[in-house]
């Protein structure tokens, strides 16, 4: 279930085990026995398609099975990669949220004055824009420890669940503050908010990324 553009795919990478070992499988479209149909009644990331990959008695070759995958260590190299790009993404989406939230706020005139006028609402703005900058800054080290080949998968997972929870929040918040206009798609922030949902769960949900850290700080595994 949830593989983003497997229906489009023309060809599928898949993690799956051979006698106990996890490897990598390359499963062609229109192979027999593989089907991929698209999930519909998404109200997160509709512009992305999102399929489930149905394997029926489907057979693959030898030839298929990619080398020098043997256990969860190719596929979470490809998920930290992934992760640091959510990380920036997500600093994206509140920028986006802030922004529409602060141009809002100078316009809407209640009581004779922009609402940016009001204490409860520089408070908000301060608030966003702070943790905007503390995402910022948080993954711009997190590239120049990578591009020197020191970063920790660990840390990925502090940046991508700090980030997104972060931005979430961000996006609610920008939400109160254009009132009802909020909900409409003539802004961003609703559509960013709920795309946010997704992304807080794919990709290592915020709760894993927490046990990673965890695991990480005490040295326990506290996963089952
Ligand atoms: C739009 C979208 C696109 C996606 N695209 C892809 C893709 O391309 N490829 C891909 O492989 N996956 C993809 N995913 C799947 C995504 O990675 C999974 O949904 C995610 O890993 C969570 O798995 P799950 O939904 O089975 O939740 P579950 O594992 O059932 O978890 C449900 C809840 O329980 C919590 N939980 C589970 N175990 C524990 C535990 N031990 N301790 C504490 N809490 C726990 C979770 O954090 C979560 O809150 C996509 C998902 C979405 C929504």
């Amino acid at each position: 279930m949830w593989i983003t553009n497997g229906t489009l795919a023309d060809v599928a990478v898949v993690w799956a085990k051979l006698n106990g070992v996890i490897h990598g499988f390359l499963v062609e479209k229109g192979r027999k026995g593989f089907t991929a149909p698209e999930m519909t009644g998404k109200h997160s990331l509709r512009a992305s398609v999102t399929s489930e990959l149905i394997f029926q008695d489907c057979e693959i070759p030898k030839e298929n099975m990619l080398p020098k995958t043997d256990g969860l260590k190719a596929p979470l190299m490809c998920l930290n990669q992934a992760r640091y790009g959510i990380a920036w993404g997500a600093v994206g989406s509140a920028m986006a949220c802030y922004d529409a939230a602060l141009g809002y706020a100078k316009s809407r005139i209640q009581f004779g004055k922009p609402i940016a006028s009001f204490q409860l609402i520089q408070e908000k703005l301060v608030h966003m824009l702070t943790e905007i900058t503390k995402g910022q800054l948080l993954t711009l080290r997190l590239g120049r420890m990578k591009d020197k080949g020191e970063l920790r998968f660990q840390q990925v997972s502090m940046a991508k669940r700090n980030n997104v929870h972060h931005a979430l929040e961000i996006a609610r918040t920008a939400r109160e503050i254009l009132g009802a206009n909020g909900i409409l798609d003539e802004y961003p922030v609703m559509r960013h908010m709920a795309n946010l949902e997704s992304v807080k769960t794919y990709e290592g949900t915020h709760e894993m990324h927490t046990l990673i850290v965890g695991e990480d700080i005490t040295g326990i595994p506290a996963y089952v």
